[in-house]
């Protein structure tokens, strides 16, 4: 056959070369996968075919079912997956099979490396499709003839090696037929329980018949879930429609079934997945729905159905006054498409709060997945995030290691409270030790601790909730939580007199220079010493971080230090006679214990030796 004229020869583009030689070694467990990505293809072809027909009537064999066929040879060690899809020309069998590169190949081929055992999580990543088929076969021959009627059928045949071949073939009916030589390990394959099981596990959901055998009966549910009475639909099978429509492992946090008359005709499936992490094979490749009309697949991530932080919804929206002959590109500039938008983001947003309502354990799980998306979509969107603010959860100064809404700081606010406060920071643990917070210990009055730095860019929108503003505690003037009657102690110990102040004040701006802007004594203080803060009239803090994170060059403004005139630190250095050389260290070491707990020391270990010689002094 290699010298009759009609072969053409090819050599596999080199990166699916590489890909093909790794797959063929592989040690990979799951194999079975192969024919999920066989049958998904056939789906695809049948998808495009059913969408071509929808403007076009002069295809071949326009009768013709839609439907797969596996047709499994034990004895012979064959199997046949075959479709009556739209086919291929030769020319397309050279291209989508061989020379053209793939763009997900070279990423799967420098993922792999050499690691041949853990396959299974660059094969889920990547999806390598057809070629997935050659860890179970030994040489693949597909047989396609296009549904263009002047086209003539042809074969592409490969061993999974350096090249493939193409020659015309003897097919009289549309659609496509991968035949595969099974290698000697895999002729499970060819079991017809095996298939049965795999397509029960992988591909039930598929939107076209899939049969075992000339004669078999179908083995797919088929079912387009969406369009059943919700009512006849149970949990579980939910559950199963999602895990095969992602390839997730965990069941959805919560999910939501839509079915809609008026304005627009609609049905849709809802999920929330338990992780904004990948599982393993998960589809969850890029944000968006599945776009149908009526039954077809029209998009497969379509991102004009929600707004860009509700991305991690998963799921299908299928409407009946999708007009069928837009162009899949001209989906998002119609009419429907807009009012869709409006009700499946209503509906999410409702299964949101439902889900905080009913079940805050779960929701806590799904904040530590997507809380930051709906921050982000606070900072970001332009209207209604108002509708947001009661999604989101913060950790708090009095509630250690819960999550709290704003509803809830605002229930457990002091009777004179007026502001919600709110503390940033770094991290969580480092805040609490704040001087900031010295007078919220004191009250117990409670502050929300923002600590990851999309919390910055959320600040910028969110500055009140209810009739409440909220309140940095870090601000110079902010206005300090009410004390409670009775609760007002004076201080206890000594204070520094009014009149050694200015004097402390003098010898601490000698000491520090350029470094502050300014040196005050504050009442706001109580269990530490001193505090930096901003001065006045310097952009918000919040603001200060944004510009951090967005221009790596922005340099912190200089911060005033407050002392607190009547903490033991503070006196004892009041009464230092001015020759002391404690005085200098102290007064350092009081600053530089300030700028770590903003968070600003540029190198705390260079406190060390400074420590030291107070240690030393301490001693004597
Ligand atoms: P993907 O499906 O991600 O595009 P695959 O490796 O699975 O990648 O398939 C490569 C291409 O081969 C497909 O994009 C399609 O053009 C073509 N193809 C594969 N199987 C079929 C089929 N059964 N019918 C028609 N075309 C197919
Ligand atoms: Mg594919």
């Amino acid at each position: 056959m290699t010298d009759s004229p009609a072969v053409q020869a090819m050599h596999f583009k080199a990166e699916t070369r590489k890909l093909l030689e790794i797959l063929a070694h592989s040690l990979y467990t799951e194999r079975e996968i192969f024919l999920r990505e066989l049958i998904s293809n056939a789906s695809d072809a049948l998808t495009r075919l059913d969408f071509e027909m929808l403007t076009n009537h002069d295809v071949l064999d326009a009768e013709t079912p839609l439907e797969i066929r596996l047709l499994p040879d034990p004895e012979n060690h064959m199997l046949v997956v075959k479709d009556t899809g739209l086919g291929m020309t030769a020319e397309e069998l050279a291209e989508n099979l061989g020379t053209i590169a793939r763009s997900g190949a070279e990423a799967f081929v420098q993922a792999a490396g050499d690691n041949r055992q853990n396959l299974g999580d660059v094969i889920g990543q990547f999806g390598v499709g057809f070629y997935s088929a050659f860890m179970v076969a030994e040489e693949i021959r597909v047989v396609s003839r296009s549904y263009r009627k002047d086209a003539a059928a042809a074969v592409w045949t490969s061993r999974g090696e350096e090249t493939f071949t193409i020659e015309p073939a003897e097919k009289t009916d549309r659609g496509t037929e991968i035949r595969i030589k099974l290698k000697e390990d895999a002729v499970e394959f060819a079991e017809t329980w095996r298939l049965r099981e795999i397509i029960k596990k992988h591909s039930d959901f598929i939107g076209f018949p899939i049969y075992i055998g000339e004669e078999g009966e179908q083995v797919n549910r088929q079912t387009a879930l969406w369009r059943q009475n919700p009512r006849q639909v149970q949990e579980g099978e939910y559950h199963e429609f999602f895990k095969q429509l992602t390839l997730e492992m965990e069941p959805p946090l919560t999910y939501a079934h839509m079915v809609v008359d008026a304005p627009v005709q609609m049905y849709a499936a809802l999920f929330v997945p338990a992780s904004s992490e990948r599982a393993l094979f998960s589809l969850r490749r890029e944000p968006g729905l599945k776009l149908y009309s009526r039954k077809i697949l029209i998009q497969n991530f379509c991102k004009d159905l929600l707004p860009t932080y509700l991305g991690f919804v998963q799921g299908v929206v299928d409407s009946e006054d999708l007009p069928l002959n837009v162009s899949r590109e001209s989906v998002q500039s119609n009419r429907v498409m807009a009012q869709l938008k409006k009700l499946v983001t209503a509906k999410v947003m409702d299964m949101l709060k439902a889900l905080a309502k009913d079940k805050p354990e779960q929701y806590a799980i799904f904040w530590k997945g997507f809380g930051r998306m709906l921050k982000e979509g606070v900072a970001t969107e332009a209207a209604e995030v108002e509708g947001l603010y009661p999604l989101l959860r913060f950790p708090t100064t009095t509630r250690p290691g819960e999550l709290v809404s704003l509803d809830a700081y605002v229930d457990a606010m002091k009777p004179a409270q007026k502001h919600i406060y709110y503390i940033l920071g770094e991290d969580e643990r480092s805040i609490q030790h704040s001087p900031h917070l010295d007078a919220f210990r004191k009250s117990g009055v409670e502050v929300l601790v923002l600590t990851d730095p999309m919390d910055n860019f959320m600040l910028l929108r969110l500055t009140k909730y209810l009739d409440y503003e909220l309140v940095n505690v870090a601000a110079a003037n902010a206005d300090l939580p009410p004390v409670e009657a009775g609760e007002k102690a004076e201080p206890e110990g000594e204070t520094l007199p009014e009149e050694t102040r200015a004097a402390l004040i003098e010898r601490i701006k000698g000491v520090l220079g350029e470094r502050v802007t300014d040196v005050r004594p504050t009442d706001r203080l109580s269990d530490s010493p001193a505090r930096l803060v901003d001065p006045d009239g310097s952009p918000d803090q919040s603001i200060q971080r944004v510009y951090r994170l967005l221009n790596k060059d922005f340099e912190v403004p200089k911060k005033v230090l407050e002392i607190n005139p009547a903490h033991p630190i503070v006196v004892g250095l009041g009464k230092l006679s001015a020759d002391d050389p404690r005085g200098a260290l102290l007064v350092e070491q009081m600053y530089e214990d300030a700028l770590l707990i903003e968070g600003l020391h540029p190198d705390p270990a260079a406190m060390i030796s400074r420590i030291q010689q107070i240690m030393q002094a301490a001693l004597k």
